[in-house]
């Protein structure tokens, strides 16, 4: 079995990046309000991810790193329908199949415990926990898979995609503090409390002030709400669109494009907003046929959505012209 998990371990786990999106969306799946990340050498040293969510029972310990083992679900074939971001039990599986994992956890009315899995086996350890919770730490990345490890060439990259994830996650979920730490140094940290606008200032150091317009909009399918913020406050190209649907990162290019067209009707064409907008619908009308881990989707009533955000982009900002 351990064979064929590291075999398997390319598609989800390719770099760090990709593990720390895992970790952490299994933080946010045990319902945490507190995540706290910890980067050593972009990641390739150590990830390490403390969260106060309910914790694993001690019962379970030894399935964690088993293929398929999830606690969740049993059969997935609608993506968005599913309130758990992992489903497929295959995360933890595939990172111990290429690196050394400890886990601490414990949960309400459990035994806390301590397990090292590495190279297919166990150790465990007796430990003591005060809190609810899971402490897990990832060391040696691809230690035993040269050709990834030699994949894995710019550290730089590395931890400029692990920033980007955390600041999606923290954008995503507002009423979650999440906390970055870099080799040591604090990059960035939110209070959870809630207010998207708060995070948006922590994390790209705009002013709360006129240049963060509010976005509303509602059609009987769609419900779209956020802010965009203009330009001259701060770095303009187009690739700072977030979207997310029902919660969870999405790219979309013709809905980015939509945002940027009605952007550009009212405002200097050379210049281009930052938006952070989340769209709520039924998960009926996106596409079944995208793969789980892709986050390009295919919307029915497409057409709809994009007339509706055109709208809600050019409100905002006519609002403010008054
Ligand atoms: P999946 O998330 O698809 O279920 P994973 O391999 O990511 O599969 O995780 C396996 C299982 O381990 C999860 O179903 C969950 O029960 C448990 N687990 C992992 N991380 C945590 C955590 N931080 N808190 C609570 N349970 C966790
Ligand atoms: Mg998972």
């Amino acid at each position: 079995a351990h064979i064929q998990n590291k075999i398997a371990a390319g598609e989800v786990v390719e770099r760090p990046s990709s593990i720390v999106k895992e970790i952490v969306e299994n933080s946010l799946d045990a319902h945490s309000t507190v995540i706290e990340v910890f980067i050593k050498n972009s990641g390739m040293e150590s990830i390490k991810v403390v969260d106060n969510g309910r914790g694993i029972d001690y019962e379970d310990r030894t399935l964690l790193f088993e293929r398929h083992a999830t606690s969740k679900i049993d059969t997935a074939y609608e993506l968005f329908e599913i309130r758990s971001l992992g489903f497929r039990g295959e995360a933890l599986a595939s990172i111990g199949a290429v690196a050394k994992v400890t886990l601490e956890s414990m949960r309400e009315d459990s035994t806390p415990f301590k397990i090292v899995y590495a190279g297919g086996k166990y150790d465990e350890d007796t430990v003591w926990h005060e809190r609810r919770g899971t402490i897990i730490e990832i060391e040696d990345l691809f230690f035993n898979t040269p050709a990834r490890l030699k994949y894995i060439k710019n550290l730089r990259t590395e931890a400029g995609k692990i920033i980007d994830i955390m600041q999606r996650m923290a954008l995503n979920y507002p009423n979650v503090s999440f906390r970055l730490v870099f080799d040591g140094k604090d990059r960035f940290k939110t209070t959870g409390n809630g207010n998207l606008k708060e995070v948006i200032n922590i994390l790209y150091g705009i002013q709360v002030s006129s240049n963060t317009l509010e976005v509303q909009a509602e059609s009987p399918d769609y419900k779209i709400e956020g802010y965009i913020v203009r330009p001259e406050v701060t770095r303009s190209n187009r690739n700072y669109i977030n979207l997310s649907i029902n919660h969870r990162h999405v790219r979309h290019f013709k809905l980015s494009e939509s945002i940027i067209n009605a952007y550009h009707t009212l405002q200097p064409k050379e210049k281009y907003p930052l938006a952070f907008l989340n769209i709520t619908m039924d998960p009926k009308l996106i596409d079944v046929n995208v793969h789980p881990s892709k986050v390009e989707v295919k919307l029915s009533k497409e057409t709809e959505l994009l007339k509706l955000t055109e709208r809600a982009v050019k409100e905002a900002l006519m609002e403010t012209e008054l």
